[in-house]
Order: structure tokens, then C-alpha cells, then sequence
């Protein structure tokens, strides 16, 4: 075990934020979970409310906070389109006042951050498999800009403060992510077909589900942000970090019923503006300076998130209001 430092994990009560914190406190770390329970309960982290070396903070990172730490994890905010197009200016204030508020922490502290920023940068990508050179193509005034554009101007704040006041950073640019502990109903792909899959209700494809997604198991997807943080010292990124085995949303859709065995049927829905066509991470940085490489194949890691969604209760989840 490396020494072990204080760590602040925003967006700690989430789906990968309890994740990370359940690493990091096993790794002997001190750990600050800080979250305002926008798209998470407390239910993530309430096994880890009894161990010394855990506290968790409610707070919201729009504003400033006064901690002493070694490591920030930036991961506040929220994640599925129909979370942060919920309040979508509340969703750009979080990227852009969070990652100021985070880096100023930095700052003070001589901490080490890191941004958890997002294939979402890329928009409906001309370049595919998407390379961390590649600037994207992001519609401004959509629907999904509060996300893609907060992101992006996230980066540019990290960046900046980098190169003005030498603040020690990373970025890593996560790619569709799956596990146990998401929510149920976030509106996300995978949680949507399980859970419609489980209940025997329709399976709601949005399009003709041709588009594309790759899927990265959470565990993986943590232990490389893991490695990010920890890397070599001239490796700020950003860096790609994401499964690279590409499926149809349709092919996703019959794993799924196969996986479930459900008599749910399949039906079309209309695709949402501006979203992607396709998506694959180029993960060759990440293989090169992290030596990481997602190894879980997506039929294993669907079974053990359809495991998982098994044991929970939908009830003690709130819906993402319309
Ligand atoms: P999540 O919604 O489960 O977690 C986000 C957490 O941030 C939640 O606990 C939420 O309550 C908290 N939060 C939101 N706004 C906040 C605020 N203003 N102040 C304090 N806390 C706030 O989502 P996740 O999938 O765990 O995503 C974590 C991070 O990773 C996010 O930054 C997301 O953009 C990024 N990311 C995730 C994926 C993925 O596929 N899961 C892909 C790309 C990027
Ligand atoms: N999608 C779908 N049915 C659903 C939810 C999502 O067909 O019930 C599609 C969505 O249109 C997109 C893909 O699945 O093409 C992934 O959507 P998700 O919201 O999980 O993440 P995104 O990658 O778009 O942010």
C-alpha cells in the first residue's frame, strides 16, 4: 500500500464516486466523500459510514470549501441526460463553479486534482474510434450542451490553472460506464433495459438502435482513474479511459433479454436530439502510460450489474423528476 494520504472525493455518494471511496478507504486512506445527493442517496456509503478513516460531507460544490487534503477527485455531477438536463443551468454551474472551487482547493492545499470529464466532449464524433486530439463536434445551443460544454470548459479551467499557477492536475475522459450501484432510474441505457427487462416491461429503443456505445465495466473504469491520479508525473492527460469493444444499442438490448431471460418485447421510441451515432475510445495513451486495459467482457459485467439489480428495492430509489 502506497502512503496514505487525505483524499476528497467529490461526487463521493455516486455510482462511481462510493465506488472509488470504498477503494480508497480500503487502501488506508483518509477519505472526505463530499455530495449535495442530487442523483445519489446516502444508501452508496452507508457501509462505509463506521470505518475511521471515512467521513462523509453533505455539501454543494458551487460553493467554495475549506478542507486540507493531498488528492481531489472531481467527480460532482450529474451524469445521465435525464439528471443533467433535469436543471441544466444548475448542470453547468456545477462543472464550471466546481472546477474552480476544486482548483482553487488545490491551489491552497498544493493537492493533486482530477477531473472526471467525458467522451461528451467529443459530441457526435467525426473521428472514430475517438483520439484524445480529436477537438469534437458539440452543438453549443442543444439540449445536452450544459453537460458537453460544462465539461468542456472544465478542462479548459484545469488547463489553465496548470499553466498559470502550476497547479498539479489530470483529466481523464471517461466513456460509457456500467456496474452494480446505478441508478435505477437515470435514464441511462443500461439501467433503463435491466430494469424494464426485470419488471417485464417494454424495451424502449430509442432510434432504430443502430447507434453505438462502448461499455466499460465500473471497476475497471475506477482502478484506471485510480492509476491517472497515481501515474507518472508529466502525464496530465486528458486521457481516453473506456471500454473499446463497440455494440449496437440493439445488440446491447438482446444481451440483455437473453441475460434476464425476460418476455419484455422490444419497442421503438424516438431518438433524442443530438445524440451520438457512434462512440469508441482509442485507449492507446491509457495502455501506454497507465498500462490499463479493460478486460471484463460486457456479458460478465451485465451479469453481475443484473445480479445486483436483483437485491435492490425500486422503491427506495427516486425517479429523476420530469
Ligand atoms: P452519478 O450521478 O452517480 O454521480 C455524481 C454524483 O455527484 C452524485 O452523487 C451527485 O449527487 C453528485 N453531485 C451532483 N451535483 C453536485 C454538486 N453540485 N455538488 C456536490 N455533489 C454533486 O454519476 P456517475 O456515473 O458516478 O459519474 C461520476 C462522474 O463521472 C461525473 O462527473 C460524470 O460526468 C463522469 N462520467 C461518468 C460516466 C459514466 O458512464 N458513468 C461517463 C463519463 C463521465
Ligand atoms: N437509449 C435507448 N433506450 C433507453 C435509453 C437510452 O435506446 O431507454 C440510447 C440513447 O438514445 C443513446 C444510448 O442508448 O443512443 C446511450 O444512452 P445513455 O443515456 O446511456 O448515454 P449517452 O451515451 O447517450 O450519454
Amino acid at each position: 500500500m502506497s502512503a496514505s494520504k487525505r483524499i476528497l472525493v467529490t461526487g463521493g455518494a455516486g455510482f462511481l464516486g462510493s465506488h472509488l471511496c470504498e477503494r480508497m478507504v480500503e487502501d488506508g486512506h483518509d477519505v472526505i466523500c463530499l455530495d449535495n445527493f442530487f442523483t445519489s442517496q446516502k444508501t452508496n456509503v452507508a457501509h462505509l459510514l463506521d470505518k475511521p478513516n471515512f467521513e462523509l460531507l453533505r455539501h454543494d460544490i458551487t460553493h467554495p470549501i475549506f478542507l486540507e487534503v493531498d488528492q481531489i477527485y472531481n467527480l460532482a455531477c450529474p451524469a445521465s441526460p435525464g439528471h443533467y438536463q433535469y436543471n441544466p443551468i444548475k448542470t453547468m454551474k456545477t462543472s464550471v463553479m466546481g472546477a474552480i472551487n476544486m482548483l482553487g482547493l488545490a491551489k491552497r492545499c498544493n493537492a493533486r486534482v482530477l477531473q472526471a470529464s467525458t467522451s461528451e466532449v467529443y459530441g457526435d464524433p467525426e473521428v472514430h474510434p475517438q483520439t484524445e486530439d480529436y477537438r469534437g463536434s458539440v452543438n453549443p445551443i442543444g439540449p445536452r450542451a450544459c453537460y458537453d460544454e460544462g465539461k468542456r470548459a472544465a478542462e479548459t479551467l484545469f488547463m489553465d490553472y496548470h499553466r498559470r499557477n502550476k497547479v498539479d492536475i489530470r483529466i481523464v475522459r471517461i466513456f460509457n460506464t456500467y456496474g452494480p450501484r446505478m441508478h435505477p432510474y437515470d435514464g441511462r441505457v443500461v439501467s433503463n433495459f435491466i430494469r424494464q427487462a426485470l419488471l417485464g416491461e417494454d424495451i424502449t429503443i430509442f432510434g432504430d438502435g443502430s447507434q453505438t456505445r462502448s461499455f466499460c465495466y465500473r471497476d475497471e473504469l475506477v482502478e484506471g482513474i485510480i492509476r491517472m491520479m497515481n501515474g507518472p508525473e508529466d502525464c496530465l492527460g486528458p486521457i481516453n479511459l473506456g471500454n473499446p469493444v463497440e455494440f449496437t444499442i440493439r445488440e446491447l438490448a438482446d444481451l440483455v433479454i437473453e441475460l434476464t431471460g425476460t418476455k419484455s418485447k422490444l419497442v421503438k421510441r424516438p431518438l433524442p436530439a443530438d445524440d451520438p451515432t457512434r462512440r469508441q475510445p482509442d485507449i492507446t495513451l491509457a495502455k501506454k502510460h497507465l498500462n490499463w486495459e479493460p478486460k471484463v467482457p460486457l456479458r460478465d459485467g451485465l451479469a453481475e450489474t443484473i445480479k445486483w439489480f436483483r437485491t435492490i428495492r425500486l422503491e427506495d430509489y427516486r425517479a429523476p423528476t420530469p
